[in-house]
């Protein structure tokens, strides 16, 4: 407010009306009271005026001349006063007296009343408004008396304490103070003198429960500052108690699970600093827990395994959701020992994430059981070729020499040694079979043995094999005829192979077939041609269907001992098929005979789309499915996944379930709502990771999706003979 706007006011009379007017006039913003003037000093505004620092004069003349004044209140009730006022002011002065200074005086009066009514309303709402904080807080409160009387319990101190308002009022609260074992004085803060902060206790409740509470108390005071009273306030910790107990004892749980996991496991930071190492790991690398704990990995690990931590914790921090390696850790005493390295994400309860978890298995027994078993397989086959080899060579000399004598060459026999001598020459026969076909199969079995593929039909193939063996039949009065449906598509495959395996199967049929004949087929089965030799024979128990194909096995001993098997072509066949990407198989109804089959696939390449972010795997199934009958692409993220099968149209798609952006399931849900998409089959491959468990949990499992699942790491042959078998029976 400026100088102009003030009204300067020098009130006449410091009486009764003077002293209320300086009482009124001070409250009032925009009203200075220049001066107070009375001729009695003891006048009760004088005494007033002095005190606020307001200047007091006894002579009215002396201040009109001195201050500064807009209006005179005379409030002397002296009518000569106001005639001599009137004389001696300036102009524009106005003098107020009599009347006028009472109405005034009665207008300001009420303007005041009516502020005072406004301010108790104010003060009723805040109240009111106090209270129902006081109702509505969590937290339960209540006041007490100097006596500890309760004058005030709020509604979650009746809910706590089971004892309502009405109960409470007027009582003193010991009534539920669990008092075992404590001081009054931390009970109490009225006793105490001093407030009480966060004091754990516990309190009665009214059904005699005891429960534990955090307490509060507050002093209250009387206007003289007296101690008048507490305000207290108690909250139950029966959850939160029991809460921590959990926490903790979840904790060590799983403190112990990691210190006791059969891996060396490492939890460190994002800038690779170790926070906790596992007694496993602890043994594995012959270092103190001390002189892991806060080191950077770097100090801890060679430049390789520090590498890979910082190349994993790379891949992780753009998304990935748990990095596999293969390393080798060297302990103190320098023995190395290989491991897979397995980095996840380490994550805060926000899912922040603030590091890695480091897990490494000692796959020490493992490798060296794969060498073993590698090494066995290579002895195997390295001795039954070189025995096989050894054996032919006599046995070709024996062979000749029996045929040189036979034929009498070497001079006559008698029809008793030739009897012994034919003899001699089927066992021999027998034994070069014999020779012949486990060589046969260790090269097919080792991979040794190279197929000759060419494209051709299959027709030609059937018709000469039933040629070739039509004698055979015609002596034994079986018929042998082929029948070949016309238009048969080329195939890709080795004519002398599946001629071996066309004959092996007529063969059998032939040497197990006494009434009847065979027939060999050729024909369409769905995208493959099928071949099928169909016998009058004896059948095949349904138990011993799938044994056939096995090696060595016989299941009719006497039988076949009589036709002089040796168990082992089937086997052969079922290799040979195999490696075409067919199928083998038997159907028979016993003692009505047998139909053996097998399919080849029309030539074509299958489009094999592998989805993972990860190149290791990529670059593997890349290597597995080098064939040309395949075309891999590749994707690493399941949306690129989605957008490349929309414009390929793959045979199978190969899919991590754990991926950077949308997880497995969720492509495979969107492929199969797009109807010319929902047909693909998709092959799962992933490795045991958290968050697969937790992706298994919330989806359907794969196998309800009907999606077959290998786990990492995946045998070579396992990947190629699944891949096979889907694409060529898109999978079903
Ligand atoms: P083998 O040289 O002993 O015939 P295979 O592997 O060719 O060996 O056959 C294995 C076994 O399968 C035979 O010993 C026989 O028990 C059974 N088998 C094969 N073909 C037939 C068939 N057409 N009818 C009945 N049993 C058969």
């Amino acid at each position: 407010m400026t100088e102009q706007d003030t009204i300067n006011i020098l009130i006449v009379g410091a009486g009764k009306g003077g002293n209320a007017l300086i009482d009124v006039f001070r409250k009032i913003p925009g009203i200075n009271i220049t001066a107070v003037v009375d001729k009695n000093r003891q006048a009760p505004g004088v005494k007033k005026a002095q005190h606020l620092g307001i200047s007091v004069s006894e002579d009215y003349v002396q201040m009109l001349d001195d201050a500064d004044v807009d209006e005179i209140f005379n409030v002397t009730g002296s009518s000569k006063v106001q005639e001599d006022l009137e004389k001696k002011v300036s102009e524009g002065v106005e003098v107020i007296s009599g009347h006028t200074a009472k109405l005034v005086w009665e207008l300001i009066k009420d303007y005041m009343k009516a502020e005072e009514r406004a301010e108790e309303a104010k003060l009723k709402a805040a109240k009111e408004y106090a209270e129902r904080i006081f109702q509505a807080a969590p937290i339960s409160i209540f006041t007490v008396d100097k006596e500890r009387k309760v004058t005030s319990w709020n509604k979650k101190a009746q809910e706590v304490s089971g004892y309502s308002a009405d109960e409470m009022l007027g009582r003193k609260c010991n009534i539920f103070a669990d008092e075992n074992g404590m001081k009054r004085d931390d009970l109490y803060g009225v006793d105490k003198g001093e407030p009480i902060v966060n004091k754990e206790c516990t309190i009665l409740k009214k059904d005699g429960e005891s429960i534990p509470v955090v307490k509060n108390a507050d002093l209250l005071k009387d206007e003289k500052g007296d101690l008048d009273g507490s305000i207290e306030s108690f909250v139950d910790m029966t959850s939160q108690k029991r809460f921590r107990a959990m926490i903790r004892s979840a904790y060590t749980e799983l403190d112990q699970i990691f210190q006791s996991s059969g891996d060396g496991m490492l939890v460190f930071d994002r800038e690779l600093r170790i926070i906790r190492a596992n007694n496993t790991l602890i043994k594995l690398i012959g270092k103190t827990r001390r002189e892991l704990i806060a080191a950077y990995c770097n100090r801890v690990f060679d430049e390789f395994i520090s590498g890979v931590l910082e190349g994993s914790m790379r891949k992780i921090t753009e998304g990935a959701e748990s990095v596999d390696n293969d390393v080798t850790l060297t302990n103190k005493s320098g023995i190395t020992i290989p491991c897979i390295l397995t980095v996840a994400p380490f994550r805060d309860r926000e899912g922040v994430l603030v590091g890695g978890i480091a897990s490494f298995r000692d796959i020490t027994e493992r490798k060296s059981a794969e060498k073993a078993l590698l090494e066995n397989i290579r002895l195997k086959s390295n001795f039954t070729s070189m025995v096989s080899h050894e054996l032919r060579t006599p046995l070709t000399a024996i062979k000749e020499g029996i045929g040189i004598v036979l034929d009498g060459s070497a001079g006559d026999i008698n029809d008793e040694q030739e009897d012994f001598l034919e003899t001699a020459k089927r066992n021999v026969d027998r034994l070069g079979r014999l020779i012949n076909d486990v060589l046969d199969f260790t090269k097919l079995q080792s991979g040794k043995m190279a197929m000759n593929i060419s494209e051709g039909s299959i027709e030609p193939v059937v018709k000469d094999v039933v040629k070739m063996q039509k004698p055979v039949a015609d002596e034994k009065g079986l018929y042998l005829k082929a029948k070949v449906s016309p238009g048969l598509p080329s195939l890709q495959f080795d004519q002398d192979r599946i001629t071996q395996v066309i004959m092996n199967f007529v063969n059998n049929a032939l040497k197990f077939t006494e009434e009847g004949g065979i027939t060999v087929a050729a024909y369409k089965k769905g995208t493959d041609v099928c071949v099928s030799v169909e016998d009058t024979g004896p059948g095949i128990k349904e138990e011993d269907m799938s044994k056939v194909f096995r090696e060595f096995s016989q299941v009719e001993d006497a039988k076949t001992r009589k036709s002089g098997g040796t168990g082992l072509g089937l086997a052969i066949s079922r290799e040979i098929i195999e490696r075409h990407g067919g199928d083998i198989w038997v159907e028979s109804i016993y003692g009505k005979g047998s139909q053996f089959k097998f399919t080849l696939p029309v030539a074509r390449t299958y489009k094999v789309l592998v989805v993972d972010d990860e190149d290791t795997f990529l670059n593997f199934c890349k290597n597995v499915l080098k064939d040309e009958r395949y075309e891999v692409v590749t994707a690493g993220s399941g949306m690129k996944a989605i957008e490349l099968v929309r414009k390929e149209h793959p045979d199978l798609i190969i899919m991590d379930l754990v991926l950077p952006d949308i997880n497995g399931y969720e492509v495979v849900g969107r492929l199969r709502s797009e109807k010319e998409l929902s047909h693909i089959p998709v092959l799962a491959v992933s490795g045991y990771t958290d968050k697969l468990k937790e992706l298994d949990k919330i989806e359907l499992p794969a196998e309800e999706l009907a999606i077959p699942r290998l786990t990492k790491p995946v045998e070579p042959e396992t990947l190629l003979n699944t891949v096979k078998r889907m694409v060529v029976s898109g999978g079903e």
